[in-house]
């Protein structure tokens, strides 16, 4: 192939370098074949020309044309694809975005509602504590009264044994002694009622449920007497403890006490009965339920008597349900209470048992 040729080859691949060119060269140039097809001919055809090859050959290249004009069409309808598919993920990435951030607002929003509800609840379990404590306030006095006196009695009488001469130093030990043990009890007993008073959470522990019966009803005898009420205890014998919080479990109890004695108070003297059961509950728990001979509940407001503020007490402050519910669900438990017309009414609260005495011995 002389330079002439080449010169043709290199300005036409230039001019033309779509349009694919067949090169025509003698059948045994293969050194020309090789610059030709490096140049960017298409292909070659050999001299002298047979027409079938010729055909063929040309059909290939329009063939091969073809699928390069497919190929490129694909490839603008790729990127066309991936662009708007850029732009919807693009789209839809604001779209959660702005999602996240509402969710989050909403979030905060509801936390700062439940931190109010909560304000409210600790602030409705203080008022409640407070005026629990009134109820008990004489009972404790009775009790305080009685070791106060004890006290005086027994300094009086150690002053007077030193005094003899010589000094009864066995006798004034003795009455030493006493005096410290009715200090004691003074002192559980304050601690009992700063207990009451401090807000917080349940400190829970294991506890003995029929102990904490037996401590209120003694607390609480002041006010069933002045209630003319009979108090009967039917405790189970050998319950697990339950996990919680003594003081406000005691709390629960005194708030159904007084609802039972407030009952019963319009029933004739015979017929004020006042029955608090312990026994052992459903699904690991024990149960505590306050029986009384009063008019019972109305079928419609069994649950709304819950609710805080609702009352039908011309004195009432219609918080003492709500919230013995609300210590007796913060302790992983229920209260709930059932009624027949005429018949009384029961109330039940079930307790979780202490994990310890929930697992089977041995
Ligand atoms: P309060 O005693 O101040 O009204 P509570 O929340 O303790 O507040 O009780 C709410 C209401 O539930 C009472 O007003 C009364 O209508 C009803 N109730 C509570 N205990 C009894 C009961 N043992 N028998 C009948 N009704 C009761």
């Amino acid at each position: 192939m002389g330079a002439r040729l080449t010169a043709a080859l290199t300005s036409s691949a230039r001019a033309a370098r779509d349009i694919p060119i067949l090169l025509m060269i003698q059948r045994d140039d293969t050194a020309g074949q090789g610059r030709g097809l490096a140049l960017g001919a298409a292909d070659c055809v050999a001299k002298p020309l047979l027409r079938e090859e010729l055909v063929a050959r040309v059909r290939t290249q329009l063939a091969v044309r073809a699928a390069a004009g497919a190929l490129s069409e694909m490839d603008d309808e790729l990127a066309c694809a991936r662009a708007s598919l850029e732009a919807e993920v693009a789209r839809r990435t604001e779209q959660l975005r702005a999602e996240v951030q509402r969710l989050q607002r909403k979030l905060k929003l509801n936390r700062a509602a439940e931190l109010k509800a909560q304000r409210a609840q600790d602030e409705l379990a203080h008022l409640n504590r407070v005026s629990s404590m009134r109820e008990l306030a004489a009972s404790i006095a009775h009790e305080l009264n009685q070791p106060l006196a004890a006290i005086l009695s027994n300094a009086q009488a150690a002053l007077r044994l030193l005094a003899r001469t010589p000094p009864d130093t066995a006798e004034t030990r003795a009455a030493l002694e006493d005096i410290v043990a009715d200090d004691r009890r003074v002192a559980r007993v304050i601690q009992r009622m700063r207990a009451m008073l401090r807000r917080g959470e349940i400190s829970a522990a294991a506890q003995d449920l029929n102990e904490l019966v037996g401590d209120t009803a003694r607390h609480m005898a002041g006010a069933a007497a002045s209630a003319g009420a009979t108090v009967r205890l039917e405790l189970a014998p050998g319950l697990p403890r339950v996990r919680g919080d003594g003081v406000q479990v005691q709390q629960v109890l005194v708030n159904l006490l007084v609802n039972a004695f407030d009952a019963v108070a319009g029933r004739p003297p015979e017929a004020r009965l006042v029955v608090v059961r312990t026994l052992p509950g459903e699904g690991g728990h024990v149960e505590l339920s306050v029986a009384d001979s009063g008019e019972g509940v109305p079928p419609e407001d069994l649950e709304r008597i819950f609710e805080p503020f609702f009352t039908t007490k011309a004195r009432g402050l219609g918080v003492g349900l709500a919230i013995s519910r609300s210590i007796a669900e913060a302790h992983g438990g229920r209260l709930w209470a059932e009624s027949s017309p005429g018949e009384g009414a029961t109330f039940r609260c079930a307790l979780p048992v202490w994990e310890e005495d929930a697992r089977p011995a041995g």
